[in-house]
C-alpha cells in the first residue's frame, strides 16, 4: 500500500468577491440602520466597519462570507466541526477507500519531512525524512495502521468497517463556509496559545492571510 506523509494546508475562496466588495457590502446593509445610505464615498466603509466593531454591532458583519479549504487531520476536523454557525463538507471515510494512497499528517511538533513509502519498506527516503526515535515511533504507527486497513479491504470490509483501525493522524479535506462574525469567533478560539498545536499551526497563518485581504476586520 502507497502511504504519503504530508503537511497540512488550506486554501480560501472568496466566493467571487474581494475583500473590500464583501466591506462595501457591509456598509450598505449596516446604513440602513441609521438611514445614512447617501454618506457612501469609496472609502467610507473603512471608518463605518470600525464603528461596528467598536459598538459590537457585528450581526452586520454577518452580511459576508468566505469559505476555506483545509487538508489537515481528523483531530483537527473534529474540533473544527463542533463550531455550529458554519456550513461544512468533508471527505468521506465511508465512502472514500484511498485507492491511490493512504495520506497521514505530519505532526507540526516533529521533524519529520514529507515522504512516501510502500509499506514497512526500510529506503533511503525513510532514513532522511525521520531523525528521531519518537518520530519514527509515530511513523511505524502510521505504517501499521495502513497496512491493516489495506488488510481489512483485501479480506472484504468495505471501507466504513475498515476505517475502525485508522488514527487521528490520518488525512482529510473539509470545507467550511461561514459568515465573518463567527470567522471572528473561531480566529479567537483556534488562533490562541491554548487552541491545540495542529489547530494552531493552520489558523494562525490564516488569521493573518485573512486579516489582509479583508482590513479592519480580523485584526
Ligand atoms: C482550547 C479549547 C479546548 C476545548 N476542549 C474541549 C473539551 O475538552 N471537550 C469538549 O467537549 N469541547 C471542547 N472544546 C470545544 C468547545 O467547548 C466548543 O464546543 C467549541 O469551541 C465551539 O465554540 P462555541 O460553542 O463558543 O462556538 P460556536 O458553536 O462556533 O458558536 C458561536 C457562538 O454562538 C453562540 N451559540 C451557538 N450555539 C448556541 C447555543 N446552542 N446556545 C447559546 N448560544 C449558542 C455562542 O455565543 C457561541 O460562542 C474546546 C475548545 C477549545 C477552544
Amino acid at each position: 500500500v502507497r502511504i504519503k506523509f504530508v503537511k497540512p494546508s488550506f486554501e480560501i475562496d472568496m466566493l467571487g468577491q474581494t475583500g473590500i466588495e464583501k466591506l462595501k457590502h457591509i456598509e450598505k446593509i449596516a446604513r440602513l440602520c441609521y438611514k445614512t445610505e447617501d454618506k457612501i464615498t469609496d472609502d467610507s466603509y473603512e471608518k463605518l466597519i470600525k464603528h461596528l466593531i467598536k459598538l459590537d454591532h457585528t450581526a452586520m458583519i454577518e452580511h459576508a462570507n468566505f469559505a476555506v479549504k483545509f487538508i489537515a487531520n481528523r483531530a483537527f476536523t473534529h474540533e473544527l466541526v463542533r463550531h455550529r454557525p458554519p456550513s461544512f463538507a468533508q471527505e468521506s471515510q465511508r465512502y472514500v477507500g484511498y485507492g491511490d494512497a493512504i495520506e497521514f499528517i505530519i505532526p507540526s511538533w516533529s521533524g519529520i519531512k514529507p515522504f512516501e513509502c510502500d509499506g514497512y519498506i526500510v529506503n533511503d527516503d525513510i532514513r532522511l525524512a525521520v531523525n528521531t526515535v519518537a518520530d519514527r515511533i509515530w511513523v511505524n504507527s502510521m505504517i501499521g495502521a495502513a497496512s491493516d486497513y489495506k488488510q481489512l479491504l483485501d479480506n472484504g470490509w468495505k471501507p466504513e468497517q475498515a476505517r475502525d483501525v485508522l488514527p487521528n493522524a490520518c488525512k482529510t479535506e473539509i470545507w467550511i463556509t461561514t459568515n465573518f462574525r463567527e470567522w471572528r469567533h473561531i480566529f479567537k478560539l483556534r488562533d490562541h496559545h491554548t487552541a491545540s498545536p495542529q489547530m494552531r499551526e493552520l489558523m494562525e497563518l490564516l488569521h493573518i492571510r485573512v486579516a489582509g485581504m479583508i482590513p479592519g476586520v480580523f485584526d
